[in-house]
């Protein structure tokens, strides 16, 4: 099965009837990379940098940040690789940042709350980001956005450092595409305005499922509420997918659920354009995508949404894929 598997490695991901889904890699460093690369990944769909400013004692340099993107998108080529800016706070502490312990660190300083605090280490990693870009089709996003004014502040600063670096007389792509992670269940209401801001949205259902039903994705003791198959994650999903293409935008997914053999008819019916996931999972997800049709799963994924619970969509979806 394995040996059947490798056949595809090459081929593109298509519907039995021409709907084309690209399938990503979600990656942490750039051997990451070379694993998405030997796995058939059509791209990068999630570069989670945070692991570069991990496991050290100071932040990462512009320059040692500039090597790691690099190596990145020279291994993919021509093939998009989305990287996104720093994700730190929640679960992922940074001991040498001082970060204050907080009563409820998944709605407290990360991520782009922490970015746009600290401009200065957001700035370097743009700056980075943007040197990078003469070396592949790089895609910048930010995470953890819930706001309209969020996403301008990010840009803002973005602006500074292209005219930084346009200053300075160093080489960067100036005309990088910018989208955001769609992981709070704020940005999934105003996605029609967000659509508007940005190049593209990527769904992280990781987070998404947390915030959108209050369960705490680290809390064993209630690990059982947390349910990629509640109803009212699979609303906001398709609410996030239709205004982004109403507004002529791409729309991905990066959280795990992107993976998931029993979800990913539901999320290629509702019109998803990428789903990307863990080296291992995208040779399992082309064949099985290579063998739906999309007419028909349009009519499983409204049937779907008018399931009133996750047992039962849990049920249909896991038996449709037998
Ligand atoms: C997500 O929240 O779905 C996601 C992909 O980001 P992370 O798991 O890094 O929070
Ligand atoms: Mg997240």
């Amino acid at each position: 099965a394995k040996k059947e598997l490798r056949k595809l490695i090459n081929s593109s991901t298509i519907s039995t009837d021409g709907r084309k889904v690209e399938l990503g890699c979600n990656i942490g460093n750039p051997k990451d990379a070379k694993k998405a690369d030997e796995n058939g990944a059509e791209g990068i769909g999630l570069y989670r940098t945070e692991f570069l400013y991990m496991d050290r004692t100071s932040l990462p340099t512009e320059e040692e940040q500039l090597e790691a993107y690099k190596a990145v998108l020279e291994i993919m080529g021509k093939r998009p690789v989305i990287i996104r800016t720093l994700d730190i706070g929640g679960d992922k502490e940074l001991p040498y940042m001082n970060l204050p312990k907080e009563m409820n660190p998944f709605l407290g300083y990360r991520a782009i709350r922490i970015c746009l605090d600290r401009k200065e280490i957001f700035k370097t990693q743009l700056r980075a980001l943007l040197r990078a870009g003469i070396y592949g089709n790089l895609k910048i996003m930010y995470p953890m956005i819930s706001s309209v004014e969020e996403v301008r502040a990010a840009n803002k600063i973005l602006e500074e450092a292209k005219q930084e670096l346009q200053h300075e007389g160093k080489d960067y792509a100036s005309n990088i595409a910018v989208g955001i992670m769609v992981e709070i269940p704020a940005a999934a209401v105003i996605s029609d305005m967000l659509a508007r801001e940005v190049d593209f949205f990527s769904i992280g259902t990781n987070d998404l499922i947390q915030y959108t039903t209050a369960v705490d994705r680290m809390n064993e003791k209630i690990a059982h509420l947390y349910n990629p198959f509640h109803p009212a994650l699979l609303r906001l999903i398709k609410l996030v997918i239709d205004n982004g293409h109403k507004a002529g935008i791409w729309v991905g997914m990066c959280g795990e659920a992107a993976g998931d053999k029993r979800l990913i008819p539901v999320f290629l019916g509702m019109g998803l354009d990428e789903l990307s996931m863990g080296a291992g999972s995208i040779l399992p997800a082309r064949k099985q995508i290579q063998s739906l049709s999309y007419e028909e799963m349009k009519v499983v994924a409204d049937q779907v949404l008018q399931m009133d619970t996750a047992e039962e969509i849990e049920k249909f979806v896991t038996k449709l894929c037998k």
